[in-house]
């Protein structure tokens, strides 16, 4: 089964066209729709491979609501707006009036009253992006930046551009593998929803059983588990390195981090078993010696920073997407521009 079809499917992320008004999770979305996110995005380089300015968002208002820490997805969330020339408040939620006991309503319902055109929330709690969009801001564009272990969407976006672009393969032909903390991940959850739309037919998923999500034999056919992380990367075309969710844990998961390294730690000798041309991704903030050692994560075959610049070129197309699919919804234009 595929990994959509274990969820109900957010129609509320599309507007009567078919098109993008809200992003909450890659569950639900068609091949098309993530292909046309890798189109606009890619179309936001110059032909240096550089990343280009543009007024689609002149006069709109993005607000950067991030109720959990974040350093690269808040900055190239904010990068991006300003990139399509939008004005960007970035909420310091620790000093808003939500710590003074004010509601999460209330506090959306003002910053609603603020003429906001785009919220980008982060949060702890999974479901928070998609509670916003139905319940408590529905004309605003919803962008989830990250809720609790439920999804990341703009992440498994730009990991997508990212094996596009650096490969030059076709998802179909390739066998990409997820290393670490599945089951505390969103990240890891919401890239295997967008292989799976995008048609690889062999994800590998590498981790001890501690690790691994309730029900994860679901997933389906393409998704396969590998204890052993020799066996799993063997052959690989990408590697995806994951962070152990420490935040996110209750109960040891581990023995210790050290163990983890011995196990699943990401060196030398095991790269060398993945295809020679196999690149190595890692969402970030990274855990040096623990899920990946320095010699790879600042080696020839890492691309870990390329998807720092992608994550820009991403968020400017899901942010431009998202805002014309919305102002299309509210009939306040007839056709989708980008
Ligand atoms: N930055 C990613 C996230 O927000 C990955 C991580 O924190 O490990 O989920």
């Amino acid at each position: 089964m595929h990994l959509a079809a274990l969820h109900t499917p957010s129609q509320i992320q599309l507007n009567k066209d078919g098109n993008l008004k809200h992003f909450i999770t890659i569950e639900g979305l068609s091949k098309q729709t993530l292909t046309k996110i890798l189109d606009t995005a890619q179309s936001f380089f110059n032909d240096q491979n550089q990343l280009i300015t543009n007024n689609l968002l002149e006069g709109r208002t993005v607000m950067n609501l991030f109720f959990e820490n974040s350093t690269r997805t808040r900055t190239t969330f904010e990068a991006a707006a300003k990139r399509l020339s939008a004005n960007v408040l970035n909420i310091d939620i620790a000093r808003s009036s939500t710590s003074k006991g004010e509601t999460l309503r209330d506090t959306l319902w003002n910053l609603e009253a603020m003429a906001a055109d785009i919220f980008v929330v982060r949060h702890s709690s999974s479901g928070a992006a998609h509670f916003i969009a139905k319940d408590v801001c529905p004309n605003i564009a919803i962008i989830n930046a990250g809720d609790g272990r439920h999804a990341h969407p703009t992440q498994a976006m730009l990991d997508m551009l990212t094996i596009r672009r650096e490969t030059k393969k076709d998802f179909a032909d390739m066998s990409i593998a997820i290393i670490g903390d599945i089951k505390h991940s969103r990240v890891a959850r919401s890239d295997v929803a967008a292989l799976q739309t995008l048609g690889c037919k062999d994800i590998r998923v590498i981790a001890p059983n501690t690790l691994l999500p309730f029900g994860f034999e679901e997933y389906g056919a393409d998704v396969r588990l590998f204890n052993k992380m020799e066996d799993g990367i063997r052959d690989c075309d990408v590697i995806i390195t994951l962070r152990i969710q420490n935040e996110r844990i209750d109960s040891p998961a581990l023995s210790s981090p050290a163990e983890f390294y011995k196990m699943y730690g990401l060196n030398k000798e095991r790269l060398a078993l993945a295809k020679p041309d196999c690149i190595v991704m890692h969402p970030g903030p990274m855990n040096r010696g623990v899920e990946i050692d320095s010699s790879i994560a600042d080696g020839p075959q890492s691309v870990i920073l390329n998807q720092v610049t992608n994550g820009i070129a991403v968020r400017m197309a899901v942010l431009a997407l998202a805002m014309q699919g919305q102002l299309q919804e509210q009939g306040l234009i007839e056709a989708i521009a980008v």
